[in-house]
Parts: C-alpha cells; sequence; structure tokens
C-alpha cells in the first residue's frame, strides 16, 4: 500500500525534528500533499493512524493541506491552474503546459506539541 510508506516516510521526518529539537510527544502534524503526488487522502489518514501507533505521535492528527496543480504556461507566460481532471492543460488558451509548477509536494509543515 502507497500511502503506508508515504506515512512512514512522514514519521520519519516527524522522528528526526523531535529528536533534534527534544520533543517528546506529538500532538498533530500539518503536511502539504499536492494534487500530483497521487496520494489517496482517506488511505493516508488510515495509514498514519497505523503507522504511528507505536511512536511519539501515537494519536495523532495529520492535517493535510491539499495543494492544487499549478503550471507555466508558455503561451500565456503565465502561471495557470488547470481544472481538475483536464491533466496540464492551460485553462485560458488550452495550450499543453508541462512545466509543473506545484503540486507534487510532499512536505511537513509544522507539528504541534502538548501544551
Ligand atoms: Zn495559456
Amino acid at each position: 500500500m502507497h500511502e503506508l510508506s508515504v506515512a512512514l516516510t512522514l514519521l520519519d521526518g516527524v522522528s528526526e525534528a523531535a529528536l533534534r529539537d527534544g520533543i517528546e510527544r506529538v500532538t498533530a502534524v500539518h503536511v502539504r500533499i499536492g494534487a500530483l503526488s497521487g496520494i489517496a487522502r482517506d488511505a493516508l489518514l488510515f495509514s498514519w493512524d497505523m503507522a504511528s501507533a507505536e511512536s511519539i505521535a501515537a494519536g495523532s492528527e495529520l492535517r493535510i493541506e491539499d495543494v492544487p496543480v499549478a503550471v507555466f504556461c508558455e503561451r500565456c507566460k503565465r502561471e495557470r491552474s488547470p481544472a481538475p481532471g483536464t491533466g496540464l492543460l492551460c485553462p485560458v488558451c488550452g495550450a499543453a503546459s508541462p512545466t509543473i509548477v506545484r503540486g507534487r509536494e510532499l512536505q511537513i509543515v509544522a507539528m504541534e506539541v502538548p501544551a
């Protein structure tokens, strides 16, 4: 299951940062996930609960911020946001715009610790 390995990767990042900062427990983890990352949100949330069960992030909440796709259209010379499901076509002029500016993210933005 793809999302389980993603959850484990995120958890590695969390554990590393926690170790570095002397954090013993994490209550929530904020991540940014691009629309092109191929990650299913629900599956990731489910995997997170499983993967984090024995870790410092046990019982923590995974807060996912979805990052929509943005491409750079060579014809318009501007950044554009293709409509979902249309691939990488410029929504204004229709040109194929394979230069992806955003949408592939998989990053930890922040961690919450007990007050
Ligand atoms: Zn365009």
